[in-house]
């Protein structure tokens, strides 16, 4: 399979670098992680992975990430068996020495991933469900910034013309995205690259264009909301 060359890959993190919202969301989940750390920079939940070039680049160029290793090999093999073929499962140093330029692909795009027609085309922003329940922008799309969306689809745009096959795999991972939201009778939520929110039929794949702030809150944000003198969450 084709790859960008590692001084591709930074050019694209270089067009992809604008924050996710305008403030740190960071600051919003970590109080409901009982380590106080943002969940997608805590490997207790979320474990990053990078490319195979994207990773010699990284390697090359800093000191800030490590080969990932659970407590135990048990553990390391089997997440190891489910990572996809040509990406490493990486862990930085922790959020307290973050190296904001080094930032791996997977921690630019989250808690979002490129969300792909049955058709095949590669129409905006959905989110990884799982981490519904935990993180804060997930329940709080309206924050995410239009500069961000773009250089989001940017850089997958371009990650995709060189790796068509990653393509292929999100096609999948939409694909199974919709067959998970439409057994639970739920519609999908993507920030298109037109710019709008839209929900999606999973059974259909019909769109309907809503606010983005009609969008429901999960998890602890929807138990906070929820309780008298509710204030930020
Ligand atoms: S993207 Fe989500 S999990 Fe990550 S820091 Fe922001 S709110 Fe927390
Ligand atoms: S590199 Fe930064 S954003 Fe990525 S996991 Fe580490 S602390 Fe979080």
């Amino acid at each position: 399979m084709p790859a960008p060359t590692p001084s591709e890959f930074a050019a694209i993190y270089c067009g992809f670098d604008a924050p996710i919202a305008a403030f740190d969301c960071g600051k919003k989940c970590a109080p409901h992680n009982a380590r106080g750390v943002p969940f997608c920079c805590d490997t207790r939940h979320a474990v990053p992975t990078a490319y195979q070039a994207e990773w010699q680049y990284l390697q090359a160029s800093t000191d800030l990430w490590h080969p990932w290793e659970a407590d135990s090999p048990r553990e390391t093999d089997h997440l190891r068996s489910q990572t996809p073929a040509g990406q490493v499962l990486i862990e930085c140093q922790g959020h307290t020495r973050c190296q904001r330029s080094f930032r791996s692909m997977n921690c630019r795009s989250f808690p979002f991933f490129p969300y792909l027609t049955r058709e095949g085309e590669f129409i905006g922003l959905s989110y990884f469900w799982k981490y519904e329940d935990r993180c804060w922008v997930i329940s709080h799309l309206d924050s995410v910034t239009p500069a961000y969306q773009q250089a989001f689809v940017a850089a997958w745009d371009a990650l995709f013309a060189a790796m068509p096959g990653e393509m292929d795999n999100f096609h999948r991972h939409s694909a199974a995205t919709r067959q998970i939201f439409g057994r639970r009778g739920r519609a999908i939520n993507v920030l298109h690259r037109n710019g709008g929110c839209y929900k999606i039929t999973p059974r259909n794949g019909r769109m309907r264009r809503v606010p983005v702030e009609s969008l429901p809150l999960f998890g602890v944000y929807k138990i906070a909301a929820s309780l008298p003198f509710a204030g930020e969450d």
